[in-house]
């Protein structure tokens, strides 16, 4: 995936004295993509590549990789794909995730290779949470945006047997102009499927022809006031992935609950505060290289020649995105930059420039 704009600020600037770089900072999050091998079709949704290939990181590899996230106390590895069940070493990374303390979750793709048995047996090795994508709250939704007919049903499915053997289960949605007008039902949907997170990814364009699917900066406080209405009456958390924005929209509601009474410290959500692309999350691709977020593709290097602490705080890529001075446009004079900071990928898809103000904010300077 590439910039979208000919404007190109593609270099990280050389850092500064800038915080963030101590011995002790360490990601909330690293997921890493285990293969892009999946049996379905390309669609908007899936990457291109099908099959495995020899780049793709060996068990010795991805035993490192535990390693370092295990030293690190990294609190989560999410596990994704491709469909992950494509490695025939998945079992085996689960278990020694799991004997170093390292709590799992995995993107199960519902091919004909996941089965209530399968479901079973990766709870039986360790996992700590499977998680699916879901499109929308009918199957006319997700199936459309998947590709694959009878998807949402059998993903329902999926999930009724990961109740069975007791492994909770975390949804993913990627909301854009085709089914923003789903969240209610969507929070419906969740409450009924007893899940105990919901991720609720904002498109970042990966293309031109991406970018009329994109939600305006209204039409993202529109998602943003249903999820912070329903987040104080649902029984499951909410996160946002590439609506970093989220944060200040829900500062800004507590702040007028509050009658302007409370302090920044006291209305900060509940939810890891820095989660954005370098801060406190890392993604690692196929081949071991380490981006900032899944949907910006500028590598900070690859863990075949340095390690994930040395990458995440020391590289040039990373410190440079966690200085919120270096924000631009309304985000660099805006109050809560150090808390928000907006999508990078999304500026970055959009501008070329990783530092560029977020295209989709309504925040009014
Ligand atoms: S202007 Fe930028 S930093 Fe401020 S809330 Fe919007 S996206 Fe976040």
């Amino acid at each position: 995936m590439g910039a979208l704009s000919s404007s190109v600020e593609t270099q990280p600037v050389p850092a500064r004295n800038v915080p963030g770089t101590a011995a002790h900072l360490r990601p909330l999050q690293v997921t890493w993509e285990v293969t892009r091998a999946c049996d379905w079709k390309a669609t908007p949704a899936r990457m291109a590549r099908t099959r495995r290939g020899k780049e793709e990181f060996s068990t010795v590899e991805a035993f490192n990789l535990i390693q370092e996230v295990a030293a690190m106390h990294v609190p989560v590895l999410a596990l994704t794909g491709g469909d992950p069940l494509s490695r025939p070493d998945l079992f085996p990374i689960v278990e020694f995730a799991a004997q170093r303390s390292v709590r799992t979750s995995l993107t199960l793709v519902p091919t004909p290779l996941l089965t209530a048995e399968v479901i079973a047996e990766l709870k039986a090795s360790g996992l700590m949470r499977a998680s699916f994508w879901l499109h929308g709250s009918t199957a006319a939704l997700h199936d459309g945006y998947a590709g694959i007919k009878g998807s949402h049903a059998r993903t329902l499915a999926m999930v009724g047997s990961c109740h069975e053997v007791g492994l909770p289960v975390q949804i993913n949605t990627m909301f854009s102009r085709r089914n923003f007008h789903d969240v209610d039902p969507m929070i419906e949907l969740l409450t009924r499927l007893d899940v105990i997170l919901w991720n609720v990814f904002f498109l970042v364009p990966a293309s031109r022809d991406q970018i009329d699917e994109l939600l305006s900066a209204e039409q993202h406080e529109e998602v943003f006031a249903k999820l912070y209405a329903a987040s104080k009456r649902v029984q499951f958390q909410i996160k946002t992935s590439e609506g970093q924005h989220y944060q200040r929209y829900v500062m800004q509601q507590k702040m007028r609950e509050s009658r302007g009474s409370a302090r920044q410290s006291e209305i900060l959500p509940r939810a890891p505060k820095n989660l954005n692309d370098s801060k406190g999350y890392v993604f690692v691709n196929y081949r071991g290289e380490v981006f900032p977020s899944r949907y910006l593709p500028v590598s900070a290097g690859n863990l075949t020649a340095a390690s994930l602490p040395e990458l995440f705080r020391e590289s040039p890529l990373f410190v440079s995105l966690r200085d919120s001075s270096r924000l631009k446009g309304k985000c660099g004079t805006c109050a809560v930059r150090h808390v928000c900071g907006g999508s990078r990928a999304r500026a970055y898809a959009l501008t070329g420039d990783l530092f560029a103000e977020e295209p989709c904010c309504a925040q009014a300077l």
